[in-house]
């Protein structure tokens, strides 16, 4: 039992409050004791943490806490009152940024955008902008029936009816405040490259477009987005990135926890997804029998290094890590023949070589890849650690990939000599 808290009563379940009785609780942080509630109210006056924050820092579960009726509450959209003022520009740069991000949901009488908890003072910016319109703060508690558990979802949130039509305004001035709001939301930096997954592929040409003719900013487009009709986007080199943070820096300043994201730099971690696939290869001119066609399992681990984000807690999202690797390197390889892939692999496909090929194909997604391993059998494997993104792009494709394709193939002096020979020294059998 943690210390300060004090739970008398039986075990309760939300959907019998009856049995939810006899609870006496004391706040950690004053020490007053309270009767049988803990509420935001409370805690706002007293430390100005929410319910779910105290439960954080004095590590409670929630359920807990809460009493049965601050469970799966109704929300009335009555209880909202219209203001008055009408919108004005900042509201609508907030909400074109917003609507870009996909962050603007409806769901009953409600359009509401939610940020976890790590992440609330940036939703406590969102509804200063907001609050003219009648957004209002609302940390709410759902009991989930496959988590078995009390989960709060922190949102602004106002009636459908209040919200003002959308509105396009390309100024400069706007489209900078809502690229900042949308980069804020759901852009991300790795290794000093920005991605931004854009839910709509209309609004990443739209961007990519503007920040092009405008400011001379490139974003790669890149064919692996998490949104069915989206556009991952990354700026192309490191340079379009701090570019682009500096142009945004006065915008993306003042929105608290985005600004961590891209104005700090914490510890490094390194982390690594193990993938297997099955395939088949051989090696042509091979003195020994790896000449003949054989297969078998192999296993890449991929290791990727950066800075933990502040607002994740992750390097990387393993699961964006194991799309990446899957889209673009298993279901290639995978019941594949390793020299029938690419032209890159066709004379060798050593597992040096595959480790070259696979990540060139990588770092354009995973610019923090900072070594691959490839086992060919348990007994037999290959690490490798390749050029940075920034490297590669200045350098090009690795030469020991490029020979069968480089166009210098079959152009040499002596091939040439040998070409006009009256001898025809340079006769192909066959
Ligand atoms: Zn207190």
């Amino acid at each position: 039992m943690p210390t300060g808290f004090f739970l008398t009563g039986t075990i309760f379940l939300y959907n019998e409050p009856h049995r939810f009785g006899g609870i006496r609780m004391q706040c950690n942080e004053c020490n007053k004791e309270l009767g049988n509630q803990l509420d935001n109210e409370h805690l706002y006056a007293c430390c100005g943490l929410t319910l779910q924050e105290y439960a954080l820092r004095h590590h409670l579960p929630l359920d807990l806490l809460l009493h049965a009726d601050q469970v799966n509450q109704q929300d009335d959209a009555a209880s909202y009152i219209k203001p008055n003022n009408s919108s004005n520009q900042q509201v609508q740069d907030v909400l074109a940024g917003l609507y870009m991000a996909d962050a603007i949901k409806k769901q009953g009488d409600f359009t509401f955008i939610t940020l976890g908890i790590r992440r609330l003072e940036q939703l406590l910016w969102y509804q200063q902008a907001l609050q003219v319109i009648g957004f209002q703060f609302k940390q709410e508690y759902f009991y989930e029936n496959e988590s078995h558990r009390v989960l709060a979802r922190n949102s602004i949130k106002v009636p459908t009816s209040f919200l003002p039509p959308r509105i396009v305004n390309s100024s400069d001035e706007s489209f900078l405040q809502q690229i900042a709001v949308l980069i804020g939301h759901i852009g991300e930096l790795h290794t000093g490259y920005l991605f931004i997954d854009f839910p709509n592929t209309n609004d990443a040409q739209r961007v990519e477009s503007e920040l092009a003719n405008k400011y001379q900013i490139r974003l790669a487009p890149l064919d692996v987005s998490e949104h069915e009709k989206g556009q991952l986007m990354r700026c192309e080199t490191l340079e379009d990135t701090s570019r682009l943070i500096s142009l945004l820096s006065e915008y993306l300043q003042d929105i608290p926890n985005a600004c961590e994201r891209f104005f700090e730099q914490h510890e490094e971690a390194i982390v690594v997804k193990e993938l297997v696939f099955d395939s088949a290869h051989f090696i042509t001119d091979h003195p020994d029998k790896c000449v003949n066609l054989h297969g078998g399992r192999y296993a890449m681990n991929v290791k990727v290094k950066d800075h933990i984000d502040p607002l994740t807690g992750f390097v990387l999202d393993y699961g964006y890590l194991k799309r990446i690797a899957k889209e673009k390197i298993v279901n290639v390889l995978d019941h594949h023949n390793l020299n029938y892939v690419a032209a890159e692999l066709s004379w060798r496909s050593s597992t040096e070589l595959l480790n070259i090929f696979i990540w060139e194909k990588l770092i354009e997604y995973l610019p923090g890849l900072t070594e691959l391993q490839i086992y060919e059998t348990s007994q037999s494997h290959c690490t490798y650690v390749g050029p940075s993104l920034d490297e590669l792009q200045k350098k090009g494709q690795s030469a020991l990939l490029r020979y069968f394709v480089s166009d210098e193939l079959g152009k040499s002096k002596l091939r040439y000599i040998l070409s006009q020979s009256s001898q025809r020294r340079l006769k192909i059998i066959g």
